[in-house]
């Protein structure tokens, strides 16, 4: 069975990653998506909050699954039997860094091959951080997330908001 390992912080997930995961559901009989509970980065969102999330943008996709991971990604990989991490690649400005990366997970475990998908160019441009300063300045977010997400965001910020009376 072909199965894709597709890591990230996912704070929060957008429609660019999720343009990825359904090509990716595509080409592989499973996909798991893996949220990187890597606390030094300091997310908005915690994994637990960011998993959930995750489930409601891709319920509709029947071979995706949502794990949760700590520490190297090829390590999980290498661990849980998966031969591919999959990333995706939004413009050359992305290539240099996830080529970097390919290039040392190879080196820790040869064995796991990277592959790279682009996204539908509608969402070449978008990435969690603008979703979430978009958000933190009440702008609209929805053509870039899932409602689900949008309605989390805004229940977040409103929670973080200093008390306006
Ligand atoms: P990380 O912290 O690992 O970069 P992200 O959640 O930002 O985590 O991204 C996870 C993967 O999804 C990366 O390979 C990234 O290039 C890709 N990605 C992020 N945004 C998009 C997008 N809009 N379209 C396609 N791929 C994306």
């Amino acid at each position: 069975m072909a199965v894709a390992l597709y890591p990230g912080s996912f704070d929060p997930i957008t429609r660019g990653h999720v343009d990825l995961v359904h090509r990716a559901a595509r080409l592989f009989d499973r996909v798991v998506l893996a949220v990187a509970n890597n606390p030094g980065k300091r997310p908005l969102f915690s994994v637990g909050e960011r998993m959930r999330m995750c489930e409601g943008a891709v319920t509709n996709i029947d071979n995706v699954e949502i794990v949760a991971f700590q520490g190297l990604t090829v390590e999980y990989a290498r661990t849980h039997g998966i031969d591919v991490i999959l990333r995706g690649i939004r413009a050359i400005s992305d290539f240099e860094h996830e080529f970097q990366l390919a290039g040392m997970n190879r080196h820790l475990v040869p064995s796991v091959e990277t592959v790279f998908l682009a996204p539908s160019a509608k969402y070449t441009y978008l990435s969690s951080t603008l979703v979430r300063e978009i958000a933190a300045m009440n702008g609209d977010v929805s053509d870039f997330v899932t409602g689900n997400v949008a309605a989390e965001l805004r229940r977040r910020l409103r929670a973080e908001a200093p008390d306006a009376s």
